[in-house]
C-alpha cells in the first residue's frame, strides 16, 4: 500500500476503483494503523474490536483483509450485517434466533417434545445441534445468574421455561449452561426449581474444559459432554 499524504478526507471505499489492494499483516507498526492510514480504516479497526475475542492486532488484520477484497465481496459482508440485524429475532418459545415467530427446531414435529436442553445463549444451540446427538428441544436463558454483574434469575428467561414445563409434556430437562461459576450457579438454581415439578433434571457432563464456553468447543467434545450428562 502506498503512503498517500491526502488520505484524510478520502474514504477507503471510494467508487473510482483504485488498483486492488492485497491484504497483508499489519506487522510491527500495526498498532499505529488507526492513526496513519485514514479515518475509514481506523473506524473499521474500531468496529472489529467490538467483536468478542478480537483485539487490536486481529482487528487490524481483518480490516486489511476487507480492504484487499473485491468491492462486491466487502459490500456483501456489510449487507449481511444489516440483514442479520433487520430480520433476526428470538423464537417466542425457546429464544433461539429465528426469522419467524417460532424457530425451526420448535416448529419441527419430529423433535422429541419430552426433552428440553437449557443453554445460556442461542449460539450454544448451534453448537449442540452440530454434535448431532440431541433430538429434543431447547430453551435459551439469554444469560446466566451472576450476582457480581447484578444479574439475577429475574433477568433471565426462566418464566418461559417454567411455562413450557407446566404443560406436562416434558419429562427431562438437560442443563447445558457453561461449566463456569455463573453456569453452575444457574444450573443449581434451575435444578431446585424444576425437580419439585416431578421432572428429571440432568447436568451436561464435563467433557468440556472447566472455565470455557460451549461456543468454542469442538463437536466431539460437545457430543461426549451430552452423552455423559448426569442427574442432579
Ligand atoms: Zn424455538
Amino acid at each position: 500500500m502506498r503512503n498517500e499524504s491526502d488520505t484524510d478526507n478520502q474514504k477507503a471505499t471510494d467508487s473510482a476503483s483504485p488498483p486492488p489492494l492485497r491484504s497483508r499483516k499489519p506487522g510491527r507498526n500495526g498498532s499505529q494503523v488507526a492513526q496513519v492510514s485514514g479515518k475509514a480504516l481506523g473506524r473499521m479497526v474500531e468496529a472489529f474490536m467490538k467483536l468478542p475475542g478480537i483485539g487490536r492486532k486481529s482487528a487490524e488484520r481483518l480490516a486489511f483483509a476487507v480492504l484487499g477484497m473485491p468491492k462486491d465481496e466487502a459490500n456483501g459482508i456489510a449487507q449481511a450485517i444489516i440483514d442479520l440485524k433487520d430480520t433476526s429475532r428470538y423464537c417466542t418459545v425457546c429464544n433461539n434466533i429465528t426469522e419467524d415467530e417460532i424457530c425451526s427446531i420448535c416448529g419441527d414435529p419430529k423433535r422429541d417434545v419430552q426433552r428440553i436442553c437449557v443453554v445460556e445463549e442461542p449460539s450454544n444451540i448451534l453448537v449442540l445441534e452440530k454434535s448431532g446427538t440431541y433430538r429434543g428441544r431447547y430453551h435459551a436463558l439469554l444469560g446466566a445468574i451472576s450476582p457480581l454483574d447484578g444479574i439475577g434469575p429475574e433477568n433471565l428467561k426462566i418464566d418461559g421455561l417454567l411455562e413450557r414445563l407446566r404443560t406436562g409434556e416434558v419429562k427431562e430437562v438437560i442443563l447445558a449452561t457453561n461449566p463456569t461459576v455463573k453456569g453452575e450457579t444457574t444450573a443449581l438454581y434451575l435444578s431446585k426449581l424444576i425437580k419439585p415439578l416431578g421432572i428429571s433434571v440432568s447436568r451436561i457432563a464435563y467433557g468440556l474444559p472447566v472455565g470455557s464456553d460451549i461456543e468454542y468447543a469442538d463437536e466431539s467434545t460437545v457430543q461426549r459432554a451430552l452423552e455423559g450428562r448426569r442427574e442432579m
